[in-house]
């Protein structure tokens, strides 16, 4: 054996013995690594004793939860009667609307009363202050002047719905 052979011999058994330890410690390392998880599994799994009036609140507790959340879900479902209320005349202009979250009134909009084209508003040109606006049909001119800004007579109009709404007035729509 020369030389170079045996030094060769003493290299291939070191990276031999090297790579043996690396497989080694990267499969204890992974039996190591997922012990946790059958421990953990058999821990959770493990039956414990427990006395009567726990098991009975811990029973009643989920029994409660399951109730509360299915009344308030079937609640949700059923909105209130006056959201059928979309539709109403006010200052001389139809407004429809929708109904969103928490009753809040949506898409507030002004139709012609004779045409029901849907209506624009601009500043009064006759109104130098620029306190006042005109809302107004295309087709029909009928201009309807408000005092305010188009946000007043928005809010003027949302007061009156609930004023109706309140008092239980307002017009059912017919079937
Ligand atoms: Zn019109």
């Amino acid at each position: 054996m020369s030389e170079l052979s045996r030094k060769e011999h003493v290299f291939r058994d070191l990276i031999g013995g090297t790579i043996l330890l690396v497989v080694a410690g990267v499969a204890g390392h992974f039996t190591i690594g997922w012990k946790w998880v059958t421990d953990l599994w058999n821990w959770i799994t493990h039956p414990i004793e427990t006395s009567r009036w726990w098991y009975a609140f811990l029973v009643g507790f989920f029994v409660v939860n399951v109730l509360v959340w299915l009344i308030r879900s079937v609640r949700q479902e059923q909105s209130p009667d006056f959201h059928q209320y979309t539709e109403d005349t006010f200052f001389g202009i139809t407004w429809r609307w929708t109904w969103g979250k928490n009753n809040a009134i949506e898409n507030l909009s002004p139709f012609c009363l004779r045409c029901d084209r849907s209506m624009r508003y601009g500043t009064n040109p006759d109104d130098f202050t620029n306190c006042s606006i005109l809302i107004g049909c295309n087709e029909c001119r009928v201009p309807h002047i408000r005092g305010g800004t188009y946000h007043d007579t928005l809010v003027d109009v949302r007061n009156e719905i609930w004023l109706k709404v309140r008092k239980n007035i307002w017009p059912r729509p017919t079937p």
